[in-house]
């Protein structure tokens, strides 16, 4: 993983420095963050990639704008079907991390860019409970876990990267559901959810944001599942609710709603067509691919933007060649 990861981040410093500009017939890009943050942690945590630095962030941005008009998600949508061949670019945010109103909206004031927060209603809740960080959290502290009637040593970091690498594929892909429910409410119980509780964003912290007028808000489902997993009850249900409970607070429509996870293993034609059906305009995944004239609007890809990047190598993800190694890489991962 880390090496996949230091891999990345010369991928894209060498699409950069060779930038021969963006794919044909491209309308833009849409990226996606999740957290801007100080916070420090010297210790390994799958989750910090998540984390942008706020300086790093300020650098993106600025260097992004220089080169490219940023707009909002609904402008882009308009762009979609127009007839410019201006290359814009989007900027999205993920899950709904109380950081976003803490050390976000001061960034986006000063730099006066729209952007999009995608927010995942249950998250909001008094017992909000983000599994990923809340299964690192207990994989960090135990030496042994007993899993599936098995006692599994996860002593030293290979170990807990594994087993949390292990178990993270297991939640999303519904798998062997009635041990891993057992192992979440067992970790619910023993970690009170109070990291959930710490980095969540709160209801007013959400009103705040939606006041701002750079700011606006989609869904991101209830509970943030596998959405291709569900029957179709569930699935109308996290997006129905979601839309709902987000209108209840902000007072306005939510128009957008981005896909948990997102990538080709959690979307499927049924999760595009009810999410049309279910009074959404449009509908974003995490699937790398170039955004075209009339392209999909409930199939709009997004790239996503982890800690590996800076202002020295966020040029290279516009890059053509960006678009070939992502085709590249999916056929050889299909
Ligand atoms: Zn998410």
């Amino acid at each position: 993983m880390f090496f996949k990861f230091i891999l990345k981040k010369y991928i894209y410093y060498f699409l950069a420095i060779f930038y021969f500009g963006t794919p044909k017939n491209s309308k833009g890009s849409i990226l996606c963050y999740h957290r801007v943050s100080n916070y420090k942690n010297n210790n390994f945590d799958p989750n910090l990639t998540l984390t942008t630095s706020i300086n790093n962030f300020r650098k993106q941005i600025l260097k992004i704008k220089s080169k490219y008009k940023i707009v909002s998600l609904d402008e882009f949508i308009h762009h979609i079907n127009s007839n410019s061949d201006e290359y814009l670019v989007v900027i999205t945010f993920d899950d709904g991390y109380s950081d976003n109103y803490e050390a976000l909206l001061p960034v986006i004031n000063e730099l006066q860019i729209p952007i999009t927060i995608f927010v995942t209603t249950s998250f909001l809740s008094a017992e909000p409970f983000i599994w990923w960080y809340e299964l690192w959290s207990y994989v960090k502290k135990n030496n042994q876990i007993v899993f599936d009637g098995e006692q599994i040593k996860i002593k030293n970091k290979r170990q807990k990267i594994n087993f949390f690498n292990y178990i993270s594929d297991k939640i999303i892909n519904n798998k062997n559901t009635i041990n891993i429910n057992n192992l979440l409410k067992d970790i619910k119980k023993k970690e009170e959810c109070k990291l959930s509780k710490s980095i969540s964003l709160k209801v007013d912290q959400l009103k705040l944001l939606n006041q701002n007028p750079y700011i606006s808000i989609g869904s991101h489902s209830v509970t943030h599942p596998n959405l291709s997993v569900l029957n179709n009850l569930a699935l109308k249900e996290e997006l129905i609710q979601s839309k709902k409970k987000l209108e209840q607070i902000i007072e306005d429509k939510i128009k957008n709603f981005a896909f948990p996870f997102g990538t080709k293993n959690e979307i499927t034609e049924s999760v595009f067509i009810e999410t049309k059906k279910n009074g959404y305009q449009c509908s974003v995944t995490t699937l790398n691919q170039v955004i075209k004239k009339n392209a999909n609007l409930f199939s709009l890809p997004r790239i996503g933007i982890d800690n590996s990047f800076n202002d020295k190598n966020i040029l290279g993800v516009f890059s053509k060649f960006n678009y070939k190694l992502k085709n590249i890489y999916n056929y050889i991962n299909s």
